[in-house]
């Protein structure tokens, strides 16, 4: 029997309109009594980036949130919300309220949980240069998990969706410790696999918000797109793998796909999903645009040592549109992002010391006034003609 993931155009971010949309989607799949039980404590898992309005889609939006509390509440299930934000570190609270999720939990009744304060779990993991990862130890004591991403591009993963929402369940800054010890992106890829290898066993269900999508140098920074789609499926790799195909790309260029497909977790073959629901056809959508640096992950190790400095993407800081905030400066996993001196006084705005940089591409995901653009050496600009 083929996997299901559910298609459904949604056309705007409108109560009512996102309710039907997200039920039809979850419907589809198998209807919500088919897994989640009255009485169970489910965990919604947002994709709550950092501290931006829903507007901006870097965000999942409040409205498709708000859909999975009520089909929740409607079978007897008690939901809570929680996520690590990579911008925790100037306070989650602020976090909550731009993304609209304070209000969102005030008006439906819905706990906020914070995954910084709640200690982590530390789990073994089969990676190369990684033996175990910290998960949220809250993130246990629920009876499931319902994984709402967003769909966006991302600069080191290429595509973010259900299994790339996971990272969010590493507390605070061992995300950035870990990028630091998995900085290629097929390391990274295969950090995204294992965690959520170690959690798919509490995931019940993945829905995604694609109303308002992102392409181009996601996940912050990249271009709004809308595409009006909801998409839901209790598999989450089959979901990421069904997105991609419907947005016109193979797959297997997604390497968290290619890692999960080898170690046969999910369904990553095309041929083994049934798209239910609309045609994707219908959606009239021209080729989705991933990050200027997708080429990365076909670059052998050996290769980025000898031609690093001239292949990597590097992240610089805007001084125009930089408000010293200093987000930045306290979350780069290696310090390259300081205020050097200049003739003997200190820099007015931060900048990042390329020797350093590792290339993870956190700042540029997390800086909230969109002051860090990515700069490629001459064989990147090459490679990718631009
Ligand atoms: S670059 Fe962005 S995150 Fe860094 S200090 Fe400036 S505004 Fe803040
Ligand atoms: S400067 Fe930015 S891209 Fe470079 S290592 Fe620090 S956070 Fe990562």
């Amino acid at each position: 029997m083929k996997t299901k993931v559910s298609l459904v155009k949604c056309a705007e971010y409108e109560t009512s309109k996102v309710y039907d949309a997200v039920r039809r989607a979850v419907d589809l799949a198998g209807g919500m009594p088919a897994f989640v039980k009255s009485g169970e404590k489910i965990l919604i898992k947002p994709n709550l980036l950092s501290a931006r309005e829903p507007e901006r889609a870097i965000t999942t939006h409040p409205e498709v949130v708000r859909a999975v509390i009520r089909l929740l509440k409607e079978i007897g299930a008690t939901p809570y919300m929680g996520d690590s934000p990579g911008g925790a570190i100037k306070g989650v609270e602020r976090v909550w309220e731009r993304t609209g999720m304070k209000k969102l939990s005030e008006e439906e009744g819905v706990e906020l949980i914070n995954f910084e304060t709640s200690g982590a779990v530390e789990t073994p993991i089969n990676h190369s240069t990684i033996k175990s990862i910290h998960i949220t130890k809250k993130i246990f004591d629920f009876d499931g998990i319902i994984n709402v991403p967003k769909l966006k591009t991302h600069g080191l993963a290429i595509f973010t969706g259900a299994v790339k929402n996971l990272y969010g369940c590493v507390p605070g800054l061992r995300k950035a410790e870990y990028h630091k010890l998995a900085p290629h992106p097929d390391e990274f890829a295969e950090l995204l696999s294992e965690i959520y290898l170690s959690l798919k066993h509490k995931i019940r269900l993945n829905v995604i918000d694609g109303i308002v999508g992102m392409e181009g140098n996601g996940p912050s920074s990249g271009d709004l797109r809308k595409l009006d789609m909801i998409l839901a499926s209790s598999d989450g790799p089959a979901m990421d793998t069904a997105i991609t195909y419907i947005l016109g790309h193979e797959p297997s260029e997604i390497d968290t796909i290619k890692f999960l497909r080898a170690k046969k977790a999910g369904e990553t073959e095309i041929k083994n999903i049934e798209i239910t629901g609309e045609n994707p056809g219908s959606f009239n959508l021209e080729k989705f645009r991933f990050p200027a640096n997708w080429y990365m992950k076909y670059v052998p190790h050996f290769f980025i040592n000898l031609l690093g400095r001239f292949l990597w993407m590097k992240p610089k800081i805007n001084e125009q549109t930089c408000v010293n905030c200093k987000l930045c400066v306290e979350s780069c996993p290696v310090a390259a992002i300081d205020y050097p001196l200049v003739n003997s006084r200190k820099s007015a705005n931060p900048v990042v010391e390329n020797k350093i940089c590792i290339s993870c591409l956190c700042c540029h995901e997390l800086c909230p006034y969109k002051a860090i653009e990515l700069k490629s050496g001459w064989l990147a600009r090459i490679l990718i003609r631009q």
